[in-house]
């Protein structure tokens, strides 16, 4: 099974800026799938965190504690059932439990339609405490949107992230979850989660909430942190390769590298390839 994910990077010093991978798994409990979609995702690069300081709170609490609860299936993660690729990450909660805004913010869209356990809220999140909202929108789903003070949660609302927004739905279609994604006002893409939550080392410094992150490049070598997280027993599991395409120059034509990505750290599901190296580019070319 196969999953397809644009990526770009520039890279002053030796020019590469562009790369597209094709990222098999032969060891998830998937069914065959080729990806079917045009442009439900688009992918943030990079190592940086969105936040200028620390990381946004987990939406799942115990008292005034965060929960990095489970995560069971991961951004733009590729899936046998339900959205493909997965639109977002799913955290382990029960029914009832309380959902909190991962930074303050103002209530942008409500969906209080329960009947099919798709209860949502979107809010514009302020990530620096300012006051300001800043256009870094989150969408809390397969919630029961009530709030802590607030009865019959409208648009324009504002929350603190001590006040809950709702709570985790009772089963109707799924089993009762947190689905929460980074989106635009009106939920029309998904994006990475990775840049809330940096420096969580619970979760990977970020990374368990996507599917790939983490690119960076050092001298002429990438990396990038790639893995599934699943709601089997193991629950993460590596790819079993990553390939690179490449063309050189803007006008040149795709071309497959026989080189592959290898792990460079596996504690960190990180890999890694030598763009020189698996591209036979000399120096300076652009990539
Ligand atoms: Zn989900």
């Amino acid at each position: 099974m196969l999953t397809k994910s644009n990526r770009s990077r520039e890279y002053e010093e030796n020019r590469f800026f562009f790369l597209v991978l094709l990222v098999a798994l032969t060891s998830l409990p998937l069914s065959a799938f080729a990806a079917d979609y045009s442009h439900v995702f688009e992918e943030r690069y990079g190592t940086g965190s969105y936040l200028p300081s620390g990381n946004a709170r987990s939406p799942i609490r115990s008292g005034s504690n965060d929960v990095w609860s489970r995560v069971n299936s991961k951004v733009n993660q590729p899936r046998s059932s339900g959205t493909n690729p997965h639109q977002g990450t799913d955290l382990q909660a029960a029914a009832g439990t309380p959902v909190y805004p991962i930074l303050p913010g103002k209530v942008v869209a409500v969906n209080h339609d329960t009947s099919s356990q798709l209860g949502s809220v979107i809010l514009d999140h302020d990530i620096n405490g300012n006051g300001t909202y800043d256009g870094y929108y989150v969408r809390y789903l397969h919630i029961n949107p009530t709030g802590d003070s607030i009865t019959g949660i409208k648009i324009g609302d504002t929350f603190t992230t001590s006040q809950s927004i709702g709570v985790v739905d009772t089963q109707k279609s799924y089993a009762p979850h947190l689905h929460f994604h980074m989106t635009t006002s009106t939920a029309s893409l998904t994006y990475k989660l990775y840049g809330f939550y940096r420096w969580v080392t619970e979760w990977n410094n970020g990374s368990h909430l996507d599917f790939i992150s983490g690119d960076a490049i050092s001298a002429n070598v990438l990396y990038i942190n790639a893995y599934a997280c699943t709601d089997n027993t193991t629950n993460v599991y590596d790819v079993s390769k990553i390939e690179l395409y490449y063309k050189r120059g803007s006008s040149g034509t795709w071309t497959k590298s026989s080189t592959l990505f290898t792990m460079s750290t596996p504690s960190i599901h990180r890999w890694s390839i030598n763009l020189k190296t698996a591209t036979g580019a000399a120096t300076g070319t652009t990539i």
